[in-house]
């Protein structure tokens, strides 16, 4: 395509005045006329997608300012092969679901597989029927999430009330921390620290008895899968036979990770699946909220969450997940594993996490929005009948 430049008149001129005002970038849609104003909005424009800054529209330009004009709800989007659809609606349906827990993967303004994947994922547990498109049905129900972080009280209140009514609901499941390693030689990764030594073993431990602390605080049956030192080492088939043996809702396994490389760290999160496409679903979701959590609350670096098909995770027969909380062989997250007060920052993201799995999914809140001392309020307000 020829490059629209100053001076030109015409419908296409005229449209693309109408698409920049829709972008806030130019004042108004008169006059039908590639002016200075609409000259200075088309490099506002290119200056801010990382665009050639030339003031003209050309094919880049025109594709980029096709893909912004799409505002999410304006049109029915869907997976289409070869040509996937493209614009700022999926962008912002992407930023949606992710911040909701559903792995869309990079939020990169198109519409493939994994995007398809996640709304059906949401479609399953909304109830609607389930073809990975985001149509006038999915639209209502992501409308009727349309909670937005706008702080204040209202939204402190707003928070409060959800938790209110949503938080007794851990009251009475069942679920299983993991702590791995431990048990003779099994000490997992070990880190020389002068005359001290930093045991994955025993980290995790530690984290492990925080968490059951808040979980039965929380109202949830809490079982550990090991004490602070067994005496012999657990397979990840043992802890799978006794989470199935006492009828848990939910399994997490809590583990650090080492390298080589000082250099190597942050944390990531496992779920089952084969890769092939196979894979837990809720075991996934929680594995989304799990890290994004952590991530958020933390600052750790985000390594994300993979599909993996571990003993652990293959032969549990509820959803599972196993946290890498770090590396220990990394001086900056072993900073933050050894300091009482992060690894107390760690449990209560996966509080929120678990927190947020019992959610409805139309109550859910945004990431690292939970208080959860709010838990203890919201059961002593319950009535004890
Ligand atoms: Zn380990």
């Amino acid at each position: 395509m020829r490059s629209i430049r100053r001076g030109e008149t015409g419908p296409a001129v005229s449209e693309i005045r109408s698409i920049l005002v829709g972008l806030e970038l130019l004042g108004s849609a008169e006059p039908d006329v590639f002016d200075e104003a609409l000259e200075s909005a088309v490099r506002a424009f290119q200056q801010d997608r990382g665009l050639g800054i030339d003031g003209m529209v050309g094919d880049e330009t025109w594709r980029a300012l096709d893909a912004a004009r799409w505002r999410l709800g304006s049109r029915t989007l869907f997976h289409s092969v070869p040509d996937p659809l493209v614009g700022e609606d999926v962008r912002a349906l992407q930023e949606r679901m992710l911040e909701m827990g559903y792995d869309t993967g990079r939020p990169d303004a198109v519409y493939g597989t994994r995007t398809a994947r996640a709304v059906a994922q949401f479609q399953r547990e909304v109830g609607l029927s389930t073809d990975g498109s985001c149509g006038p049905q999915t639209m209502k129900a992501l409308r009727r999430l349309g909670r937005k972080v706008v702080g204040g009280r209202p939204q402190w209140l707003r928070e409060a009330e959800a938790f209110r009514q949503s938080g007794p609901n851990l009251v009475g499941k069942t679920i299983v921390i993991d702590p791995g390693h431990g048990g003779g030689t099994d000490t997992g990764v070990v880190v020389p620290d002068g005359p001290l030594r930093w045991t994955e073993a025993d980290l995790v431990f530690d984290l492990a008895s925080r968490l059951e602390g808040r979980l039965s605080a929380a109202g949830m049956r809490v079982h550990l899968t090991r004490g602070p030192s067994p005496a012999k080492p657990m397979t990840g088939v043992e802890r799978a036979a006794l989470a199935n043996s006492l009828g848990a809702d939910l399994l997490i396994s809590l583990h650090l990770d080492g390298h080589a490389t000082e250099a190597a760290e942050g944390v990531a999160t496992y779920h089952y699946g084969t890769g092939t496409g196979l894979s837990s679903t809720v075991g996934e979701r929680l594995a989304n909220l799990v890290q994004r959590e952590i991530v958020v609350r933390t600052g750790m670096h985000d390594c994300r969450t993979h599909a993996k098909s571990w003993d652990l995770l293959r032969l549990t027969r509820m959803p599972t997940v196993r946290v890498d909380l770090g590396y220990l062989t990394s001086p900056v997250d072993r900073e933050r594993l050894i300091d009482p007060l992060c690894r107390e920052q760690i449990v209560e993201a996966i509080l929120a996490a678990v927190q947020r799995m019992y959610f409805p999914v139309e109550r859910d809140v945004p990431t690292g929005s939970i208080d959860v001392r709010q838990l203890r309020m919201a059961l002593s307000s319950r009535p004890s009948s």
